[in-house]
């Protein structure tokens, strides 16, 4: 594996000389994630599990881009957000660039709901122009990992803000960022048709919580964080079987 940011030109030539020539990028966001959780919450957490898949499948580790399409979070003070289309130009740029210096995939790690859709729609059009495949992980597995460790109800099934499973994740990642004694429980009232539409998540939670964080643990959030790259590995190894890339020489 290689940091691409600490590496040096030549570095990354000789990487490039080896099978496999895989990219791994976090994409995070800069949002309010309640009263003790910092703002860079999702890009830390994609930092994290790039760098640990990266490590996995021997990729090179792309530095981190620290802001989303966040709107859905912006009436709490802290968020700063991008458009859609500027995440889907971000994500596509990066990607030619990684796409004319010979790599064969663009692995993005992403860290927010938000950006789901424009993050997919510049793999869309890669794939439409038969350029270098992007495959966007929305952190497979997590839903399933989280109802194995979470000890506290889910605010709605699979939503992680703020609560059980994001404390832990970054009490496992950067424990000293945690406002342990600023923890707030929150559940809000979801609209009936919540995950049915777009709307914004911040008018529904006056805290930015959305579950309950005092049981979260560094110890859940490695346990977290093993299962996601575990998870994302084994699309990753499909997805190379499936393009014809070959497996790195360890
Ligand atoms: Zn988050």
């Amino acid at each position: 594996m290689i940091d691409y940011s600490r590496s040096t030109s030549p570095d990354v030539g000789e990487f490039l000389e080896t099978d496999g020539r895989v990219a791994v990028m976090p994409f995070g966001a800069l949002e309010q994630h309640g009263p003790h959780l910092p703002l860079s919450t999702d890009t830390l957490q994609a930092e994290a599990l790039a760098a640990a898949i990266a490590e996995h499948i021997t990729g090179a580790l792309i530095p981190a881009i620290p802001y989303g399409n966040t709107w859905s979070n912006d009436a709490l003070p802290g968020t700063i957000s991008l458009s859609a289309d500027t995440v889907t130009a971000v994500c596509a740029d990066i990607a030619l660039s990684l796409e004319s210096a010979g790599f064969s995939l663009l692995v993005v790690v992403n860290g927010d709901f938000g950006n789901r859709l424009p993050l997919h729609r510049a793999a869309e059009a890669a794939a439409s122009r038969g350029g270098m495949p992007i495959l966007v992980l929305d952190y497979p597995g997590l839903t399933e990992i989280g109802d194995a460790v979470k000890e506290t109800p889910w605010a709605a099934p699979g939503l992680c803000h703020a609560e059980e499973v994001e404390t832990s994740l970054i009490l496992a990642i950067a424990p000293e960022l945690v406002h342990r004694e600023r923890y707030v429980v929150e559940y809000p009232e979801l609209p009936p048709d919540f995950g049915l539409r777009q709307m914004a998540l911040a008018p529904l939670s006056h805290s930015g919580v959305f579950g309950d964080p005092r049981s979260a643990s560094a110890e859940k959030g490695n346990r977290i964080l093993a299962h996601v790259v575990e998870e994302s590995a084994q699309v990753i190894a499909a997805v190379r079987t499936s393009l014809g890339i070959t497996q790195q020489q360890q």
